[in-house]
């Protein structure tokens, strides 16, 4: 991966769509700060300048929607992985793709697509982990990061463990397909078994969370019956 390092830059997923214009993939953008980093649907990613993990990995994916389908969680997975070695052992994994600790946010994960889905494309895997903060403004919600958990952590190192975890969920994840990782996700998975909402955007469904299915999607118990959902504008929260 050729490395583009940035001392404060708009949104690194942001950065590697304009790269890909003139990089070829696979490609690394890091930040130390993001002024306007970007979560799903619209929502921002806080990243104060010089304590945390900001990047982008560009990369090429072919051979159709087969491919991508269960990526967003495979990357989730990776980055509980790296908390799991560095001592947090308690990081789990919540559909589709974010991390949490004690039921708190740690990280967040934006994949974003360009080109033909059903033939060749480039995804921009976007990863944000808190790494030292310890203050911030403007976070909606419970957070954490890995300083409260596992101490001061030399930010590079936890960057090069998840560039070589990155690296292989998602040889995997190309070679044999998420089903054989599904386990082990719905074994991390911090709402497994819970009662949940899911939001579609147009309407709540409520039910019992079942696990993923072969291609990622979520499976919820909805009044006596299973039903799967897939897709990127789904939100789950605990009820
Ligand atoms: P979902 O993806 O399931 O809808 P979400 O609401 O957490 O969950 P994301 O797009 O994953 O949405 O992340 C953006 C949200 O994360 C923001 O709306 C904010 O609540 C929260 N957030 C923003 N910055 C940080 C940060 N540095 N650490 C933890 N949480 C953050």
């Amino acid at each position: 991966w050729s490395l583009h390092l940035y001392d404060s830059i708009d949104s690194t997923n942001a950065q590697a769509l304009r790269l890909l214009q003139i990089v070829p993939p696979p490609f690394l953008v890091l930040a130390e700060a993001q002024s306007a980093g970007r979560g799903r649907r619209g929502r921002s990613w806080v990243s104060p300048f010089g304590q945390n993990l900001y990047c982008s990995l560009a990369i090429k994916v072919q051979g159709g929607a087969s491919q991508l389908s269960g990526m967003s969680l495979v990357v989730g997975l990776a980055v509980m992985q790296v908390l799991h070695q560095v001592g947090i052992s308690q990081a789990g994994v919540k559909w589709p793709n974010d991390v949490y600790v004690d039921g708190r946010k740690i990280a967040g994960i934006l994949l974003e697509l360009t080109g033909d889905p059903a033939d060749v494309c480039h995804v921009i895997i976007g990863i944000g982990i808190n790494v030292n903060m310890i203050e911030a403004a403007g976070i909606d919600q419970l957070w954490t990061s890995v300083k409260e958990h596992a101490g001061m952590v030399d930010r590079n190192e936890l960057l090069l463990t998840l560039a070589a975890t990155l690296r292989q969920n998602l040889e995997r994840h190309a070679q044999v397909g998420f089903a054989a990782m599904k386990g082990e996700w719905e074994s991390n998975h911090v709402w497994q078994g819970l009662k949940c909402t899911l939001s579609t955007g147009s309407q709540d469904c409520s039910g019992t969370v079942l696990g993923v299915d072969d291609q990622g999607g979520l499976r919820m118990m909805i009044d006596g019956g299973v039903r799967s959902f897939s897709g990127g504008e789904l939100s789950l929260r605990l009820d």
